[in-house]
């Protein structure tokens, strides 16, 4: 499933191409795509806006139209938004998007659970605060924020990752890459960490999305980038699907467990499993009057 870097790698593709282009004419081939709305709906609402930009929250892609209102799209397990122009194919294709130079924007996606939803700008922050927490390459994500968002968990820090209301953006990959950088056992619970551990995961969750991002996302399996190329961050993982492998760090050889029932790799060498901290001795029974 495409995460955080892959979601931003194609942004930054497509956003110049984007830019300023206006939209002729949107052709929705699946309704279950931007369900509930009906596709004659969000066709005739799309058509001929102009596109103001391209973001990113979290793991969905941001499609500013110039009436005021965002086309927030998610691709889910296999979805692609690529431009024509490349070398994807046609196939499993979803919605179309063709665009005043010519050119055609495609979102396509075999497994078909990619969405699209039309919002005012007004609501976005609305619709994304019950369901996405901190945005990790932001200046906001320091480690005390991240020891407020952890205080009390005692998720393990693998599952308490790949919660979006926490940290947005983080998936499965960079979950382990992310852990195996700060040294971090995945079954770890949230609450234990302290100062130094925080710091260290709020560093480590930086890098390796950085490093996610610099690698042109990851292509273990549909992921496509803006163009419609693979990504090549899959040849450079750390430990994810690295199972029976020499830890890159140590002696150790990683490992496969299960973690919230998603595959989930580390070295048991080199990555400490924090305790859960003691709580904290309980006051005495408040006296009858
Ligand atoms: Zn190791």
């Amino acid at each position: 499933m495409p995460e955080l870097p892959e979601v931003e790698t194609v942004c930054r593709q497509l956003e110049p191409e984007l830019e300023g282009r206006r939209i002729e004419r949107l052709e929705v081939d699946d309704p279950r795509w931007c369900r509930p709305m009906p596709p004659a709906e969000l066709e005739a609402a799309v058509a001929g806006r102009t596109i103001e930009g391209l973001g990113r929250r979290g793991k969905y892609l941001l499609l500013g139209l110039d009436d005021e209102r965002t086309l927030v799209m998610h691709l889910r397990m296999t979805g692609n938004l690529v431009l024509s122009t490349c070398s994807a194919s046609e196939r499993h294709l979803r919605a179309r998007f063709v665009l005043d130079d010519g050119r055609e924007l495609w979102f396509t996606d075999p497994r078909r659970f990619g969405e699209a939803l039309l919002l005012d700008d007004a609501q976005l922050d609305a619709h994304f605060a019950p369901r996405l927490g901190v945005e990790p390459l932001s200046d906001e994500f320091t480690p005390e924020l991240l020891g407020e968002i952890a205080a009390g968990r005692t998720a393990p820090l693998k599952s308490f990752l790949l919660a979006q209301k926490g940290v947005a953006g983080v998936g499965n990959i960079y979950a382990d890459e992310a852990l195996f950088r700060a040294r971090l056992h995945p079954l770890s619970p949230a609450g234990s960490m302290k100062p130094e551990h925080l710091e260290a995961l709020r560093d480590a969750v930086v890098a390796a999305l950085e490093a996610g991002i610099d690698g042109g996302g990851a292509s273990i399996d549909d992921y496509r980038d803006g163009r419609g190329e693979k990504g090549r961050m899959q040849d450079e993982f750390l430990v994810h699907t690295r199972e029976g492998e020499p830890c890159p760090r140590c002696d150790g050889t990683v490992e496969r467990i299960v973690v919230s029932g998603r595959s989930t790799y580390f070295c048991p060498a080199c990555q400490v499993r924090l305790r859960r901290r003691s709580r904290r001795r309980r006051r005495p029974a408040r006296r009858s009057p």
